[in-house]
């Protein structure tokens, strides 16, 4: 296998990931004199911030993701190739994938951030994350799989563990994932499960800090509480889990839940990439850049959005960006325009982060929103928050079926898509993943610490 690319006078780059940084990168090049290559593990964008209502049966998956051969069919040297990055050679100026080697003049890494389970293993093996949309699908055929088991089941402990939701991780992610589990409990449950009694089935949300949303003020904080003890999920603050076995949750303060539902979204963190040393990388394993995202100690490899540190640079945030879309998306715009500088032999511009504000839904008619300074919530921050996440999502046709969907549920209290979805792997596709792993290094010959770095990650 190779990537079957062949080079034709202008300059490459190659971009890894196509999240909310690479792919606005990608976009704002293609009126430059650049060959484009954007590889990614999927073969389609994501909308991550609405990947928790695709957990909660709100949302179609295929309306918050779009193919990257969709979005540049029109493109004159643009590629795509669907791989995973295995190593960057710095010197040499190629890098590994899974489909093979390919050299480029500029290498941009925005492979965005990984959940982080703290290296406890037993999390890692039996809770269930919510970063891509492949996991949101597998959360909520468990979670469905789960409600199903209760009514058929004899044993009265089972039937509590089945209902029974547990979330690690009070940032918006775990705000907004308890918050939908709670409408359902309210308005979808008992209707579609007549001899259900939701009233044992108990939601409760684990939060390391002294608060909800730590990210914002301690007013948004507040009124995020307020409205989740309001739907009756329990916050436990200033807690921690500490470990997941025969389905319970184990917390530090010697307490435990039964529960067959755990929901992790306790943080992230970056992947290591081979090749990237050391001295390159920073707190949470990011990559360390500087103003123009240039990776340090390199001369064209540049690293955007949740995997770059920028340290000490701007003003307002010495300590890096926050690990958001925006911050990706004007990284991304910023080093568009400093590449073609650069090929015109014209000054680069340094990064500044220009802070739009945040949001978080807790659910119908209630969200918390800081825009500029103002801080607000209830029925005007969620309007806000719909118009906002509408119009950030990719294509016209997924906007129409995520206002569709919004519009039905918003009457009607219905969760339309509520299939337990099972997964069909074909011959053919085994095939091609064995492959893959059988062909990490094509015609490469790795120093053996790579070699080792390399089987231990998989
Ligand atoms: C559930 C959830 C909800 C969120 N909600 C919000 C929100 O409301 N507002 C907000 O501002 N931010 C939110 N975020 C954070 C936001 O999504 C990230 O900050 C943003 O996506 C970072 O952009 P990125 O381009 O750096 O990386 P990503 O968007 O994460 O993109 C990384 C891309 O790289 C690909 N990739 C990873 N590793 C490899 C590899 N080895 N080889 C090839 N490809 C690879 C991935 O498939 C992915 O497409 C949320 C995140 C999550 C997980």
């Amino acid at each position: 296998m190779s990537f079957n690319i062949a080079r034709n006078g202008k300059k490459r780059v190659v971009i890894i990931g196509g999240g909310f940084g690479g792919l606005r990168l990608a976009q704002d090049l293609k009126k430059a004199n650049f060959q484009i290559v954007l590889i990614d593990k999927n073969n389609y964008h994501q909308f991550p911030p609405l990947i928790y209502q695709i957990a909660t049966a709100g949302l179609n998956p295929s309306s918050i993701s779009f193919p990257y051969r969709k979005l540049f069919e029109d493109r004159e040297d643009y590629y795509f190739r669907m791989t995973e990055l295995r190593a960057v050679y710095q010197d040499e100026n190629y890098i590994q994938t899974s489909i093979g080697k390919i050299d480029y003049d500029y290498l941009v890494i925005a492979s965005g951030t990984k959940t982080n389970f703290y290296g406890n293993k037993n999390i890692e093996e039996f809770a269930m994350p919510m970063k891509t949309v492949s996991e949101a699908m597998g959360l909520r055929n468990s979670l469905l799989t789960h409600f199903e088991r209760s009514v058929t089941c004899a044993s009265g402990v089972e039937k509590q563990e089945s209902l029974n939701v547990v979330i690690v991780g009070g940032g918006p992610s775990g705000v907004e994932i308890a918050g939908a589990i709670a409408e359902m409990r309210r308005y979808v449950l008992p209707k579609d499960y007549p001899d259900m009694n939701t009233s044992i089935m108990n939601i409760t949300l684990v939060q390391g800090d002294n608060r909800l949303l730590p990210g914002m003020s301690q007013q948004s904080s507040a009124k995020a509480l307020e409205f989740l003890k309001k739907m009756n999920v329990q916050i436990r603050l200033n807690t921690l889990v500490t470990d997941y076995k025969d389905n319970k949750v184990y917390m530090n303060d010697g307490t435990s839940i039964e529960t067959r539902n755990l929901i992790w979204v306790g943080g992230v963190d970056c992947e290591p990439i081979v090749g990237i040393h050391d001295t390159q990388m920073g707190r949470g394993k990011r990559i360390l850049v500087d103003g123009t995202n240039l990776v340090k100690d390199s001369k064209n490899i540049y690293a955007i959005g949740d995997i770059a540190l920028m340290e000490n640079v701007d003003e307002a945030f010495p300590k890096g960006h926050p690990q958001m879309a925006q911050p990706a998306i004007q990284q991304g715009a910023l080093l568009a325009k400093n590449l073609k500088a650069i090929e015109q032999g014209k000054p680069t511009k340094e990064f500044k982060y220009k802070d739009l504000g945040c949001m978080a839904t807790i659910g119908k008619n209630k969200a918390v929103a800081e825009i500029f300074g103002i801080k607000f919530g209830g029925f005007f921050a969620w309007i806000l928050w719909m118009g906002v996440h509408l119009m950030s999502i990719l294509g016209v046709r997924n906007k129409f079926f995520v206002f569709m969907d919004w519009v039905w549920s918003y009457f009607t209290y219905d969760r339309s898509n509520r299939m337990i979805l099972k997964s069909f792997i074909s011959h053919g596709m085994r095939e091609i993943e064995r492959h893959h792993l059988d062909n990490h290094w094509g015609d490469l010959k790795p120093n053996p610490k790579e070699l080792e770095e390399m089987k231990d990650e998989e």
